[in-house]
């Protein structure tokens, strides 16, 4: 299963399938759950949360991606334009991981709240919020 990125200014209301749209501008990605269940996930890119690489050709995103607030509960990597799919983790396990990121994210702001402006969530992160990610 492949997925392509496409670099746009504003993120495209309507979604295809298959398309990591990265807007630069507002520092989010967003695309279709591979899964099929066309749930939209959003990742916005960000320290604290995810970054990309782009050779040219193919992208990857790290770290993966939990689609834990949707019923199919894919979890994968995007790796070199390449969905490579995780083992389907139990609710006792995904509630870890979830614990787990948001400590390290109230770190992270406590960290940055020294150094800079933390900025103000967006609609995006309202968005990744309501999609339970
Ligand atoms: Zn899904």
């Amino acid at each position: 299963m492949t997925i392509v990125p496409n670099f746009v200014d504003r993120i495209p209301s309507k979604l295809e399938e298959g398309i990591i749209y990265i807007s630069v501008s507002v520092n989010t990605a967003i695309h279709l759950c591979p899964c099929g269940c066309k749930t939209e996930i959003v990742t916005p890119i960000d320290p604290s949360e995810w970054n990309f690489t782009y050779d040219g050709e193919t992208i990857s995103f790290s770290p993966s991606v939990g689609v834990w607030g949707a019923k199919c509960k894919s979890h994968y990597w995007i790796k070199r334009n390449k969905i490579e799919w995780s083992r389907t983790y139990s609710n006792s396990e995904i509630e870890e991981v979830r614990i787990q990121e948001r400590r390290e994210n109230s770190e992270y702001y406590e960290e940055m709240k020294g150094r800079r402006q933390v900025k103000n969530p967006n609609w995006f992160r309202r968005l990744l919020k309501f999609v339970g990610l």
